[in-house]
C-alpha cells in the first residue's frame, strides 16, 4: 500500500513535500493553498509549519515575487499573484481568481455544447429538406418534358429530350448524395467535438488551466476554419453556424 494524501485520503499521485516533510497530491496541494490564502502564508495542513510556494512546480508560484498564484489573466493567459494582480500591467484587467476562472470556463463549453447540439439537431433535418426539395425539381422536370414531348409532336425537333431529362435527373441525384456524405462527415465532426469538449470541462481543473489556455487563440481559429469549411459544402444558412 502506499502511503494517503491527507487532504483526499487517495494514494498519492504525483506527490510534492512540503518543507516539514509532509506528502500531498501535487493538485490537492495546489487547490487547497489557493483556497486558504491570498499567497501570503502557507501552512502545512498536518502540522501546521509553513511552506514555501516553490515546492509546488514551475508556474505555481510566481518568480517575481515568490508568493502562490491565486488569480488568472485571460487577457495574457497567466496565472498572476496578489502582488501582480495590483501592477499597472494587470491593474486594467478584470482578473479572475482561478477557482472563478475555472467554473467560468466550463460554464463556456457547456454554452458552446448547447449551441453545437442545437445545431446538430438542424443539421440532421437537413436531408428531408432536401428530399423535398429533390421531389420538386422531378415534378417540375417532369413538366419540362411533356412540354418537349409535346413540342415534338408537332414537328419540332428537339435531339433526344428523354436523354436529356434522365440526364439532368442523375445529377441531382448525386448532388444530393454528395450533399448527404457532406452531412455526415459534418454530423461526423460536431459529435467528436462536443465529446471533446465534454471530456474537457470534465477534467478541467487548475493543471489543465495553466498548460492549456483552452479557448485560446489557436482553439478558437480551429474551429474557425472547420465553420468555414462547413459553411461553404454544406450550404447551411449562416446564421446557424455563425451563432457558434
Ligand atoms: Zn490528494
Ligand atoms: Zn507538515
Ligand atoms: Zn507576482
Ligand atoms: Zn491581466
Amino acid at each position: 500500500m502506499g502511503r494517503l494524501c491527507p487532504i483526499c485520503q487517495e494514494h498519492l499521485r504525483e506527490p510534492v513535500s512540503t518543507d516539514c516533510g509532509h506528502f500531498f497530491c501535487q493538485l490537492c496541494l495546489i487547490q487547497q493553498a489557493i483556497k486558504a490564502s491570498d499567497g501570503d502564508i502557507l501552512n502545512c495542513s498536518v502540522c501546521r509549519k509553513p511552506w514555501s510556494p516553490n515546492i509546488l512546480g514551475a508556474g505555481y508560484s510566481c518568480e517575481d515575487h515568490q508568493k502562490l498564484v491565486g488569480w488568472f489573466c485571460e487577457e495574457k493567459q497567466l496565472f498572476l499573484c496578489s502582488h501582480c494582480r495590483t501592477s499597472p500591467e494587470h491593474r486594467t484587467h478584470h482578473e479572475l481568481s482561478i477557482d472563478i476562472a475555472i467554473i467560468h470556463y466550463k460554464e463556456r463549453i457547456h454554452r458552446k455544447v448547447r449551441k453545437l447540439r442545437k445545431f446538430l439537431g438542424e443539421l440532421c433535418h437537413l436531408p428531408e429538406e432536401k428530399g423535398k426539395l429533390q421531389t420538386l425539381l422531378v415534378d417540375s422536370e417532369k413538366h419540362r418534358l411533356k412540354a418537349v414531348l409535346e413540342k415534338q409532336q408537332t414537328g419540332e425537333q428537339l435531339g433526344s429530350p428523354l436523354q436529356q431529362w434522365l440526364r439532368g435527373l442523375n445529377s441531382i441525384s448525386e448532388e444530393v448524395k454528395e450533399l448527404h456524405d457532406k452531412i455526415s462527415e459534418a454530423e461526423t465532426y460536431l459529435n467528436d467535438l462536443i465529446t471533446e469538449l465534454e471530456k474537457t470541462s470534465k477534467e478541467l481543473n487548475i493543471t489543465l488551466l495553466k498548460v492549456n489556455s483552452l479557448m485560446g487563440h489557436a482553439g478558437r481559429k480551429k474551429i474557425r476554419k472547420r465553420k468555414m469549411h462547413l459553411l461553404s459544402t454544406c450550404c447551411v444558412p449562416g446564421t446557424v453556424l455563425g451563432a457558434l
